[in-house]
């Protein structure tokens, strides 16, 4: 039987075999899959379950970095992957977006998860931003809303869906500069997927050569007992 670690490290590169080489949306997609959600779930569900994954995979402790706007400087700092999903939680008795706009009273529509897949034919991020507000607005041409309606439309989409944005307010720690770093929740997890299954390959490839070892026997091993070879092979 599996210990828990080496299952994990069979999801890990479960997950990588189905993603890696693709197209971001394609990658996303596969994350938000095997993360359980679904394509009518709001961007925040979606990322409260990406997280959910992130921690099942990895622990709760994930360390970040976002690079400093004032001084381009590498700002590296640590968050709880299961505290940040619990605070995503969609809430039951949300109200509908509604914003007013010239004297009427219109319902927006929340972005869910297909929106943003059909976002990526898109050709820039300006068409993207154009067409997913299109969307959110129904018949309403977007078109004709001024940039202080749009900014208040966004502002109310938030609300409704805080979790859609993921931010950390940061200080930088060269320039004491303080401000808000937005994690993009998809890209980041599986920069971490692909660090994890590139490490599992390498040691693979170690013992392989070293002891004859088949892929599986070398992914069969405890943890422990597999780095007491590979420091022996003179890898680690
Ligand atoms: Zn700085």
């Amino acid at each position: 039987m599996l210990s828990a670690a080496a299952r994990r490290e069979q999801d890990i590169l479960a997950l990588w075999d189905q993603a890696a080489g693709r197209a971001r949306h394609q990658r996303d997609d596969a994350l938000l899959n095997a993360a359980g959600a679904v394509p009518t779930d709001t961007i925040g569900a979606g990322n409260a379950a990406l997280l959910a994954l992130r921690t099942k995979l990895f622990g709760a402790s994930w360390r970040l970095r976002a690079a400093c706007p004032a001084c381009h400087g590498d700002c590296e700092f640590t968050a709880d992957s299961a505290a940040l999903a619990d605070g995503l939680a969609p809430q039951a008795d949300a109200v509908p977006p509604r914003i007013a706009i010239g004297g009427q009273e219109l319902t927006l529509r929340l972005p869910v998860l297909s929106d943003l897949a059909n976002l990526a034919a898109a050709p820039d991020s300006l068409a993207a931003a154009q067409s997913l507000l299109a969307r959110c607005l129904g018949d309403m041409p977007s078109t004709a809303l001024d940039q202080d309606t749009r900014d208040r439309i966004e502002a109310e989409l938030e609300r409704c869906d805080p979790g859609a944005v993921i931010a950390f307010a940061l200080d930088c720690p060269d320039c004491s500069h303080s401000w808000q770093a937005v994690i993009d929740i998809a890209p980041a997890l599986w920069a971490e997927i692909q660090a994890a299954a590139e490490r599992s390959l390498l040691e693979v490839d170690a013992l392989a050569r070293e002891y004859g070892w088949s892929e599986a026997e070398v992914l069969a091993l405890p943890q422990a007992r597999r780095a007491a070879y590979l420091q022996l092979a003179g890898v680690s």
